[in-house]
């Protein structure tokens, strides 16, 4: 069983409220960092650890927070990003539902390592009810001493305010995010420069997952090396994974990185396996942004080893630049999904959710949505796949934002891995379209 980081103590009766978290230990973070080690030690031990940021990127958190620009007299300021839209993940939404004050713990330890007085968790608009549980969860830590003026008598003050969003995937994208946290329409901004120099209302910002700020909390109280000692290579640490589809036991795990893929799909400690009896089809392993993988390329490498759960192991094998363990949004295809279906239907999300900005995202994902419905309902020909690959291809690396990667991540895979399904669908029009109970009418 893996160690349990963040979920340890998530199935103690009242761990939402203040008090019975506490009584499990919790804020000896808040009190160890500032009584004892300064922003500097908690930045060190932050380094130590390894830390990768939890929301997608996998970017050093150590590295991130050294970034950030210190000029005399301006503010700085820490941004959670608790926006959670990634298709397939559910793993911050069930941090803040059911352990709340591990994320304001983790929020203070960051905010003093960063000299942050002031800092916001943007969340997600849907979410109302984390929405509620957080402002209670700050509420009952101010009411203790742990937020507001003179914290612990050490003279540092911090100001923790939820903000919600509005429903934009978008603004889960970090500048959009802060944009509208300024009160603008969620547009992405150019980077650099990158919000650790200029971010939210121009001044140095951190903008971190739910997720890594929730991890700085075993990170103070265990040590960054010990926290590195978990996990496999540059890969350290625990990781939250959503597990979806069609799995038996569907839900949110802590799993070491570094555990085989296989493992996690199919022992009883995790998924259980694929429900039904079935065959795995396929997986999209880190949230919809990143490629589909057929089964014996997710469950082994090119070169016939195991596949961890890693961001360098899924990462390996020239599919992608970046990593697939992206926000650990695993979801799992058995062997009656329909690929062209599935990615039509990822498609038309990016499309919908593109802000428009950028003519490749805009057009891009339209055009791409309409061939794919078209292909999906019995009217595409044969010369769609290639005019698939090649939209993809220009809108990859054209944006101004990584959503027009993410939406041309899964055509290219998709068509790339699964051709074969695109051709039957193209070649036996008649019963592609009888398949497509009501798509027609779309
Ligand atoms: P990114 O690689 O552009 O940046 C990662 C982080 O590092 C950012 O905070 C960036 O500011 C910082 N950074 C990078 N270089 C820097 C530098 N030179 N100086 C200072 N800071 C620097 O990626 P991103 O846009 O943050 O995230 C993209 C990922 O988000 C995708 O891979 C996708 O998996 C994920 N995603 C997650 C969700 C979700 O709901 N969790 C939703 C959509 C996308
Ligand atoms: Fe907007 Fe798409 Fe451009 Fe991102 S890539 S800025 S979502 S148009």
């Amino acid at each position: 069983m893996t160690r349990q980081l963040l979920l340890e103590h998530i199935n103690v009766p009242g761990i939402n409220t203040f008090e019975v978290y506490r009584r499990m230990g919790g804020y000896s973070a808040v009190e160890k960092a500032i009584k004892t080690m300064g922003p500097e030690g908690v930045l060190e031990e932050v380094k130590t650890s390894g830390l990768r940021g939890r929301g997608g990127a996998g970017f050093p958190t150590g590295m991130k927070w050294s970034f950030l620009a210190k000029p005399e007299g301006v503010p700085r300021y820490l941004v959670c990003n608790a926006d959670e839209s990634e298709p397939g993940t559910f793993k911050d939404r069930y941090l803040m539902t059911y352990i709340p004050h591990l994320l304001i713990e983790g929020m203070i330890v960051s905010s003093f390592a960063l000299g942050a007085h002031t800092s916001y968790i943007y969340v997600r608009g849907e979410m109302m009810q984390q929405i509620r549980i957080l402002e209670q969860a700050i509420a009952e830590a101010k009411a203790n001493g742990f937020l507001g003026k003179n914290i612990l008598g050490s003279g540092y003050d911090l100001e923790v305010y939820v903000h919600p969003g509005a429903g934009a995937y978008i603004c889960g994208e970090e500048t959009a995010l802060l944009e509208s946290l300024e009160g603008k329409r969620g547009n992405p901004r150019i980077k650099p420069p990158f919000p650790a120099v200029s971010g939210l209302y121009n001044c140095p910002t951190v903008v971190n997952n739910v997720e890594t700020i929730a991890a700085t909390v075993s990170i103070i109280n265990d040590g960054g090396a010990e926290y590195a000692k978990i996990g496999i290579g540059r890969s350290t640490g625990t990781k939250l994974i959503s597990a979806g589809g069609n799995l038996n036991k569907p839900g949110v795990y802590e799993i070491e990185l570094g555990l085989p893929v296989e493992e996690f799909i199919y022992s009883d400690e995790y998924c259980g396996g694929i429900a039904n009896g079935k065959q795995l089809k396929a997986v999209v392993a880190g949230g919809s942004s990143v490629p589909i993988l057929p089964a014996n390329l997710i469950l082994k490498t090119i070169e016939g080893a195991p596949r961890l759960m890693s961001y360098e192991s899924l990462a390996e094998g020239g599919f992608v630049s970046g990593t697939m363990l992206g926000s650990g949004g695993f979801i799992a295809f058995d062997e009656d999904q329909c690929i062209v279906r599935n990615t039509w239907n990822f498609t038309r999300f990016y499309h919908h959710e593109s802000c428009g900005q950028c003519s490749p995202c805009r057009e891009g994902t339209g055009w791409m949505e309409k061939v794919l419905f078209s292909i999906e309902n019995g009217q595409g020909r044969s010369s769609d796949m290639d005019l698939l690959v090649n939209v993809a291809k220009n809108i990859e690396g054209n944006t101004i934002c990584p959503l027009g990667d993410a939406a041309a991540w899964p055509v290219a895979s998709a068509i790339r891995h699964f051709r074969d399904e695109f051709e039957w669908h193209v070649n036996n029009p008649v019963e592609s379209q009888s398949r497509n109970y009501g798509l027609a009418n779309y």
